[in-house]
């Protein structure tokens, strides 16, 4: 057989992405408008602008910088079995599972150093500054930010041993579910509660864009809720009426403009201010409401 009808060399069909993306995306917005999670600050259309705007570059930066090198590499990595996976030459389930689950707890990893690694931060703050939290947040990602994470990606790729299919199949579940977790979605608690014990929720992931240093330095994973579990970075007892949204020294609508975020890499870093959390009832790793 020639390797062309190799399942693995290939992506998702089309079709089906659009479907798990737009599905994903449709059902989040509609749901986050019938029962909001926290009460937004800003208009909603004038953010959906410009997170859409965000959006359109981040695509574009995609396409452009990071498939041309993971495209070939995959493939690569996939015919010649290179790096941890191919390695071990498991069945495809066994394969595609390791490659998402490998791939999301690397992508954990990156997570943590676009928060301390101050060069990374400055990128990835824009991503921070929205005052409020929803669908649309998912998509907005400086273009620097994503253009510094090809040599990451390419590396996961490599090192872990990541085939065509694998890479495709996470990319789109890891954008299902940061458009889920982002969304301003009022799960009940009791759902909720269990949910994030294996995946990323609304409200786990609120707690990581709070203004409190201390609650943006918890929950960094991204589909599968373990890695925060496994190394003890689980934060979930803030209450979401609680939590202002944000970063604490950019707090101002007036300067988080598109193009004022687009500058923000660039202009000089600002302490920040340390807004405390007042002590609360329940134990670190119980959801609250
Ligand atoms: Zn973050």
């Amino acid at each position: 057989m020639t390797r062309k009808r190799d399942p693995m060399t290939r992506e998702l069909p089309r079709w089906l992405n659009a479907v798990l993306v737009f599905g994903t995306l449709a059902t989040v917005v509609l749901l986050e408008m019938r029962r909001p999670l926290r009460k937004s600050r800003q208009s909603k259309l004038e953010r959906d602008a410009r997170n859409a705007a965000f959006s359109l570059m981040a695509a574009a930066t995609v396409a452009l910088a990071e498939k041309p090198v993971t495209a070939p590499l995959s493939l690569a990595v996939h015919r010649n079995r290179w790096g941890l996976i191919k390695m071990a030459r498991l069945p495809v389930a066994l394969d595609l599972l390791l490659s998402v689950a490998l791939l999301d707890y690397t992508l954990f990893i990156w997570h943590y150093l676009t928060h301390k690694v101050p060069f990374l931060w400055r990128f990835h703050k824009s991503h921070h500054v929205d005052l409020d939290l929803d669908a649309s947040t998912a998509l907005r990602f400086h273009t620097g930010e994503l253009l510094l994470s090809v040599p990451w990606r390419a590396a996961q790729v490599r090192l872990l041993g990541i085939s065509p299919l694998g890479l495709a199949l996470w990319q789109t579940l890891t954008l299902m579910e940061i458009m889920f977790h982002h969304s301003n979605l009022r799960l009940p608690l009791a759902l909720e509660r269990r949910l994030c014990r294996v995946i990323v929720t609304p409200r786990m992931h609120g707690i990581h864009h709070s203004i409190v240093k201390e609650e943006t330095d918890s929950n960094w994973s991204t589909i599968f809720s373990w890695p925060d579990y496994l190394h003890g970075t689980l934060r979930l007892n803030v209450p979401q009426q609680k939590i202002t949204i944000g970063v604490a020294p950019y707090q101002d609508p007036a300067e988080l403009t598109l193009g004022k975020v687009l500058e923000l890499p660039f202009s000089p870093e600002r302490p920040w201010n340390q807004p405390e959390r007042e002590q609360l009832p329940l134990p670190r790793t119980t959801l609250a409401g």
